[in-house]
């Protein structure tokens, strides 16, 4: 909690019945100009909990609380679990960017995650590899309207933007993918690592470091969440430089549209 302010009081429950939405994402290239925009329409009040600021405000009519998760599994599931008790989020949403692990999914596409799995959890033979120990489960589903609307709201922006996008930042035309996103705490970027990975879960779409731990938690407290991920990189030898020019250049103007797409969405249409 931050010495002024305690995160229950600013809880907008206490004054209003809306929930909020939490929106997180791990670096702050991941958010755009979301906070910008908070801070224009409803003015921005922060709470830190944890050692991170929590952007309590609306965007597009939205009640929302806004923060960055920083990188990994703990420190999403850390964020995930203040967002659900010290927010009292109605829902979660992640955005961000990830390797691309299909040899379908292109720097550039977006990928809506049906469901999201830790590829690097492993406790055989004990339990099956990429199960989570004595919860008996290996595949974390995301929320089915929250990821349609989040799906339908990358649709629209492909649309509308999807070849000036490409001519602009010179990758192919984005197309939009829906399916497994696999987590773990490592950037994958070598032909042998996602080899592996698309070897040992065949339906994975792409690879990032934090979705499963969210999708795990919000299972685990019965709160919706849904995870967008535009591919940055094809977690291959040129990830890095591929991850880095896109973060900087391009991850934030996809994350604008996609969300103001998202948020202009009336609730539970697709
Ligand atoms: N702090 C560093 C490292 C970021 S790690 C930096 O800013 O340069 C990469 C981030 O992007 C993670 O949050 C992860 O979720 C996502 N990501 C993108 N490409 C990835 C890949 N090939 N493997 C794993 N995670 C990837």
């Amino acid at each position: 909690m931050s010495t002024t302010t305690s995160a229950a009081m600013a809880t907008p429950q206490a004054t209003a019945t809306v929930r909020p939405l939490g929106i997180l994402a791990a670096l702050p290239q991941e958010l755009g100009d979301l906070i910008d925009a908070m801070r224009a329409e409803s003015g921005v009040h922060t709470v830190t909990h944890g050692r991170r600021d929590y952007h309590v405000g609306s965007v597009r009519g939205t009640p929302c609380v806004v923060t960055l998760a920083r990188v990994g599994k703990v420190a999403a599931a850390a964020t995930a679990s203040a967002l659900i008790h010290a927010f009292d989020v109605e829902a979660i949403v992640f955005t961000g960017v990830a390797g691309g692990v299909s040899r379908d999914v292109h720097v550039g596409d977006i990928v809506v995650a049906s469901t999201l799995l830790q590829h690097d959890i492993d406790a055989s033979p004990l339990f099956p590899r990429f199960e989570v120990p004595l919860l008996g489960m290996s595949r974390f589903s995301t929320d089915t309207a929250l990821a349609e609307r989040l799906a339908a709201a990358c649709e629209r922006f492909v649309a509308e933007e999807g070849a000036a996008c490409a001519a602009r930042f010179g990758t192919r035309e984005p197309r939009v993918h829906r399916g497994l996103i696999v987590s773990g705490d490592q950037f994958v970027a070598s032909a042998a690592a996602v080899g592996a990975l698309r070897d040992a879960l065949p339906d994975a779409l792409a690879v990032e470091m934090e979705g499963a731990a969210l999708a795990q938690v919000c299972y685990e407290y019965g709160v919706p969440c849904a995870v967008v991920r535009t591919i940055s990189d094809t977690a291959d030898d040129h990830a890095p430089t591929s991850f880095m020019s896109f973060l900087t250049e391009i991850a934030g103007t996809y994350s604008n549209a996609i969300l103001a797409r998202f948020l202009d969405a009336p609730r539970g249409a697709g």
